[in-house]
């Protein structure tokens, strides 16, 4: 992952660059009370970063680009592939009381269900309440009687962008998309081998902010 960490004299830089643009090299070391010689190292870090950009004859100038634009820019390099967990998944036949008891063991809000292996649906906590108010009988109804079915589950794939992933968790509304493997050529049959999580989005963000 890419670390941008300015020192403070850089910081400064920019300001300057900020404040006067365009401006000569000379005129930001007078300003400092630096030689241009002691500042050229942190001008071609700056330039290279592509937070400043030089005309010649005419000085520095900032690009525009700001931290949050190093944000976006390093998201456009992350995949699915990149920070995806491990699939979690149960079969349709599975009693509703089971599927609840293995959500609480494994600390999970939804489970992916398959039938033979390939993808079928998703089951998640509020498909279990709502089974449970209704009276349903938990320890009889197989999840694949609740659960939301194919073709509606919205999934991703290894070589999905990260911020298409997260977006879909959003405007979808939900907690979970899993990662496929398309198995056949028309699609139909989808294998389950990761899962991205709104927790895989907020680790993310840590690590980025950290990493700031
Ligand atoms: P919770 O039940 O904790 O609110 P979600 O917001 O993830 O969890 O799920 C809300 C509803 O959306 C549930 O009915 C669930 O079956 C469905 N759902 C969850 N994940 C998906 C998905 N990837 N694709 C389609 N439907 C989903």
């Amino acid at each position: 992952m890419r670390h941008i960490q300015l020192s403070e004299r850089q910081e400064k830089i920019i300001q300057i660059v900020t404040d006067n643009q365009p401006i000569t090299s000379d005129a930001i070391a007078g300003r400092l009370n630096l030689t241009r010689a002691t500042l050229r190292p942190d001008l071609a870090i700056l330039t290279m970063a592509g937070i400043l950009d030089a005309r010649p004859k005419v000085g520095y100038f900032v690009t525009g680009k700001t931290k949050l634009s190093y944000v976006s820019d390093t998201i456009k390099d992350i995949y699915v592939k990149d920070v995806l967990s491990v699939p979690i998944v149960l079969d349709e036949a599975i009693s509703l009381y089971d599927a609840i008891v293995f959500i609480f063991l494994e600390d999970i809000s939804s489970v992916y269900v398959t039938n033979e292996g390939f993808l079928t649906g998703v089951v998640s906590r509020k498909d279990f309440l709502r089974s449970a108010i209704g009276g349903t009988d938990l320890h009889k109804v197989p999840i694949g009687v609740v659960m939301t079915r194919m073709p509606n589950i919205i999934y991703t794939t290894k070589e999905e962008n990260i911020l298409s992933a997260a977006i879909k968790l959003i405007e979808h509304q939900i907690d979970s998309i899993p990662v496929v493997e398309f198995i056949d050529v028309d699609q139909k049959r989808l294998r389950v081998i990761g899962r991205v999580t709104k927790t895989t989005i907020t680790r993310l963000f840590v690590e980025l902010g950290n990493n700031l």
